[in-house]
């Protein structure tokens, strides 16, 4: 959607995309359909391996289910340090963030100039089925697990579809009581949390300096 708009008004905008090594096969479809729609090449971002080998051998794989802390460090490590690598230099960039999706997001500003770059997010302001209607109207590509039930969709392990009812994110993470559906791109966790992930994340960065 986002994109739709963007590249319509300025084609030779980069596209980028996280790839954190835990997607879901469809995601890499979604890409690719994206990538044929507009006849671009989506430049996909990749977490440090020495970053992710020093975070798996010391905590598992499958560490987010361990608690919020480490949750967010796996997205720390997988998703937020490879988009601060790519973000340095840029001005602005484009995100799909509505204010409808969840409590957190409910005060978003459609242009953000609290930090660098400047956060635009066009749709700030639109509902869900503003969403379906667009990409109905103009024939965009849809992500294969929307069918499939999921309205928010990220890793494969963090993902799960939604029942009617639930919230927009409900599906992310889906294990956590009380913890903020966000992996720290957009939002900051809370201050327990992120003090809590600093000392890990440390650990982590040290054991994978060479
Ligand atoms: S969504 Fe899950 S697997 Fe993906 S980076 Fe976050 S914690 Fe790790």
């Amino acid at each position: 959607m986002v994109l739709d708009m963007v590249l319509k008004a300025a084609p030779r905008t980069p596209v980028i995309t996280i790839d954190t090594g835990r997607l879901p096969d469809a995601m890499q479809r979604m890409i690719e359909a994206v990538e044929a729609r507009y006849g671009i090449r989506v430049e996909r971002l990749t977490p440090d391996a020495a970053e992710v080998a020093a975070m798996t051998s010391r905590y598992g794989r499958d560490l987010f289910r361990e608690g919020v802390p480490y949750r967010t460090l796996c997205c720390n490590v997988r998703k937020v340090r490879p988009l601060e690598r790519r973000a340095k230099g840029l001005g602005a960039y484009f995100t799909g963030l509505r204010r409808s999706q969840t409590e957190t997001r409910a005060n978003i500003d459609a242009v953000d100039r609290a930090g660098s770059p400047v956060k635009i997010s066009p749709l700030a302001d639109w509902s869900a089925e503003d969403v379906a209607r667009y990409t109905r109207e103009y024939g965009l590509p849809e992500h294969p697990l929307y069918a499939a039930g999921y309205a928010s969709i990220g890793c494969d392990p963090c993902t799960r579809a939604i029942v009617a009812g639930e919230d927009e994110r409900a599906g992310r993470w889906w294990w956590e009581q009380d913890a903020q559906k966000e992996c720290g791109l957009h939002f900051s966790p809370d201050g327990r949390a992120e003090r809590t992930v600093d000392v890990l994340l440390r650990e982590v960065l040290e054991s994978a300096r060479p």
